[in-house]
């Protein structure tokens, strides 16, 4: 993308036209659309700068990449982290790192193991609750052998130990249930730290997904402004007036910036479609202010 003499120094190099989705999943993790179908799709939904963040793993970046150039839309590198705080998994979305920093390659290998002794656990966990062991079955269903719950959903209405992926995680998988295992992840400083050293900003995803009262919100985000953390998702497919709105007032207090993102899965969910979200509140700082504040290049630098 060419640099827009029209745009103030300080709104980095997106034009006021550009339209920024820096949230979603294709086949590299649990996504329905492969890496190239993703691009294009946000490309003819008016996407401009698009982050592919796929659940802790760059498999698709590359395919992305490529598609990027042709579709004509500005790919920022993109991540979606778990990881541990308190009693809760959190996601948090690493954008504009730089993909081969050493230390960020092995951070990945790290969750990559994560997810895979996980993957045992859950499995442990269902056929405690009665299921078949569906272990073999989610990992041909994943796109590197490293399934997530949502490969273990499909893999038990397969095995037709239930009838929809939905009901797979009301039963056994969603949050507080036997096969949502809790001490896999890092903890959320240890992921920041990562993120932060490979050039990148971090995003704390979908604050409101977690299931936790304001107050504990307020707690997480004053931890994640303290250890580092740079922006609060404030716009994510499918979310309440009243949410953006708390989250909007987080981010002025806390001194974080502000994200958007779809978290796209598949087609046929118009909530969290690519590039369907309003723009954010003018009052917001975006991330991507300042070149995401240029942290690639500082780091490529030291
Ligand atoms: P994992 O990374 O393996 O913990 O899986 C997390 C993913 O599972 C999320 O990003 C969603 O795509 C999906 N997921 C989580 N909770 C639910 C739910 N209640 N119903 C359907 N999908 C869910
Ligand atoms: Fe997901
Ligand atoms: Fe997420
Ligand atoms: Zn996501």
């Amino acid at each position: 993308m060419q640099a827009n003499p029209d745009v103030p120094a300080d709104q980095g190099t997106e034009g006021p036209a550009d339209k920024f989705d820096l949230h979603c999943h294709s086949t590299a993790s649990d996504g329905a659309l492969s890496p190239t179908e993703v691009v294009w799709r946000a490309a003819g939904r008016g996407v401009t700068v698009l982050a592919l963040t796929d659940h802790d793993t760059l498999a698709g970046l590359d395919e992305a990449s490529i598609a990027a150039d042709e579709a004509g839309v500005k790919l920022v590198s993109g991540v979606e982290l778990s990881c541990q705080w308190q009693q809760h998994t959190l996601h948090i979305v690493a954008l504009n790192f730089d993909r081969h920093a050493v230390g960020f390659v092995q951070a990945l290998e790290i969750q990559a193991q994560a997810r895979s002794r996980r993957a045992s656990l859950i499995d442990e966990q269902l056929q405690k609750k009665g299921c078949p062991s569906v272990l073999e079955a989610a990992k041909g269903l994943s796109h590197d052998g490293v399934p997530g719950r949502p490969h273990f959903a499909r893999a038990l209405v397969e095995a037709g130990a239930i009838r929809t992926e939905q009901q797979a995680f009301k039963r056994w998988l969603g949050t507080g249930k036997a096969g949502d295992i809790q001490t896999c992840w890092p903890h959320l400083t240890e992921v920041l730290s990562h993120i932060r050293l490979a050039g990148g900003v971090s995003v704390l995803a979908h604050p409101r997904k977690y299931r936790m009262s304001a107050t504990r919100l307020r707690a997480l985000v004053a931890e994640f402004a303290a250890a580092g953390g740079d922006a609060l998702e404030v716009l994510t497919g499918g979310q309440a007036r009243a949410d953006t709105d708390l989250l909007a007032g987080l981010c002025t207090k806390s001194g974080l910036k502000a994200s958007t993102g779809s978290d796209f899965h598949r087609p046929g969910q118009p909530w969290t479609e690519l590039g369907s979200l309003s723009p954010l509140p003018a009052s917001l700082v975006p991330v991507w202010k300042d070149d995401f504040g240029r942290r690639q290049e500082a780091a490529e630098q030291l």
